[in-house]
């Protein structure tokens, strides 16, 4: 047996083990054999050759169903496979699995998925965060070094914080969308989870680059592989002062505060900054994005993809009605009705285009801190670790707050990655770094360092 084919039943094993977290929506020995075969009748070694990679199932492979843990998406098996996928395959590795996530990636717990939560791999009376919280259950258990999830808002940053492993999104356009379930377009980034920023950045930097497919990836050349830099000297580190509210959690203050002193032990230079707009992030998310949802959403008509229901009167509206009230989870639905209203006649001068304008102030305030001469903003990724399963389910706002600091990257584009930089009670800390735009391969390069400095299995306090 080849050492990529007994990766491949390693890995299986290891995906069969996991079972109980329910991080997978499909996988298959059969499916990974052929990887594995694939792999090792490539004529030379790729950058990834024999990584095992698992992907949301907003990521679309000819091989397997992708259903965004939809009701409506039961089945569906796209007719292509996503760009970033078949570079990762170009580069040797192999798709292990699809994972479970939030329905259409909206949520911040994974428990919005038509088939089941996640549960989170060190407690599992808690989530793993959201909505790629399948792929990061996996890394952080161990069964894949590394997988892809998708952002819009903050969905591979606060799963990666709650589950204490890297959670890489690049700029927007960095990589191709092609082949990514679209959310909403203007912010939507197929992302990357790794044990470490390494492993991120060598399947970031395989998947980076200019696509003819999606004309929104900037026509510059792929993300070379970051080298850790030896230590932070001549680096401005700001940190936001919107960003470490009194309320704040007293383990992820504590995680920070060891990451600050990290940061400065190794020479780099703390200042303190505003982002003055940074209250307004999550309602502008908010709009912006289900409004996007909504319009993106309306291909799901029983016509074309998935499941397709019927209705009573046997007309078009009623197969329509039907199959949308039937398919769709309570949160999609809300998405799409809040989406609906903020464009609507009447509504769409105070919401949308309102919205569009404080995007532009959000995206404004980190421009001029780093014109300042600021390299890199320092902030918690979330404002707590992992909450219960449960917890927030029954409120929407309350769940939505749990964004609170991922949502205005997203916002401006930029890249940013969350590292996990210590335990509160046992549950892991993120930290989160952001970068002006385009500077992916800088900001993991500065990852690395305090990576290399900060213990993530500590206790803080
Ligand atoms: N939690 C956010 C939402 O529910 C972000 C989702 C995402 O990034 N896909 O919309």
């Amino acid at each position: 047996m080849s050492a990529t084919s007994e990766a491949a039943r390693e890995t299986g094993a290891r995906l069969a083990a996991a079972a109980p977290l329910n991080a997978t929506l499909h996988w298959s020995q059969v499916l990974l054999d052929a990887e594995a075969a694939r792999v090792d009748a490539m004529p030379s070694a790729g950058p990834l050759a024999g990584l095992p990679i698992a992907l949301k199932d907003n990521i679309v492979t000819i091989e397997q169903p992708t259903t965004c843990a939809s009701r409506i998406l039961e089945g569906y098996v796209s007719p292509f496979t996503a760009t970033a996928v078949t570079r990762l395959r170009e580069a040797g590795a192999m798709i292990a699995a699809k994972t479970n996530m939030d329905e259409f990636a909206m949520g911040s717990s994974t428990e919005h998925s038509a088939f089941g939560r996640v549960t989170h791999p060190v407690d599992a009376g808690r989530v793993p965060g959201g909505s790629s919280g399948g792929s990061a259950a996996l890394v952080a258990a161990g069964v894949v070094p590394a997988a892809l999830g998708s952002e819009t808002g903050g969905s591979v940053r606060q799963p990666a914080s709650f589950c204490g492993v890297v959670g890489m999104k690049p700029s927007y356009g960095r990589v191709s969308r092609y082949g990514l379930v679209a959310f909403g377009s203007s912010l939507d980034c197929i992302s990357v989870f790794g044990r470490s920023v390494h492993d991120a950045g060598r399947v970031l930097s395989v998947m980076s680059g200019p696509d003819p497919l999606d004309a929104t990836t900037l026509d510059r050349p792929p993300m070379p592989v970051p080298s850790p830099l030896a230590d932070l000297r001549g680096l401005r580190i700001g940190l936001p002062r919107e960003y470490y509210p009194a309320d704040l959690d007293a383990g992820v203050a504590a995680a920070l505060r060891r990451t600050r002193e990290a940061v400065q032990d190794m020479g780099g230079d703390i200042c303190e900054v505003s982002l003055p707009h940074s209250p307004y992030a999550v309602p502008t998310y908010y709009i912006v994005a289900p409004a996007e949802a909504a319009a993106n959403l309306a291909r799901y008509d029983g016509v074309r993809y998935g499941s397709r229901k019927v209705g009573p009167a046997g007309d078009i509206h009623s197969l329509y009605r039907t199959t949308r009230g039937e398919g769709f989870g309570a949160e999609v639905r809300r998405r799409i009705l809040m989406g609906t209203y903020v464009l609507s006649a009447g509504y769409y001068d105070a919401y949308y285009r309102k919205a569009q304008q404080v995007r532009a102030l959000i995206a404004d305030d980190f421009r001029q801190v780093f014109d300042s001469g600021v390299d890199l903003l320092l902030t918690p990724t979330t404002p707590t670790p992992a909450f219960e399963a449960g917890e927030k389910t029954e409120d929407p706002v309350s769940m939505y707050l749990a964004d609170v600091f991922v949502s205005a990257v997203s916002l401006a584009g930029l890249p940013a990655v969350s590292l996990p930089v210590g335990l509160s009670d046992g549950l892991p800390v993120g930290a989160q770094l952001i970068a002006p735009f385009f500077e992916d391969e800088r900001l993991l390069a500065a990852a690395a360092a305090i990576e290399r400095a900060v213990p993530s299995d500590v206790e803080a306090r």
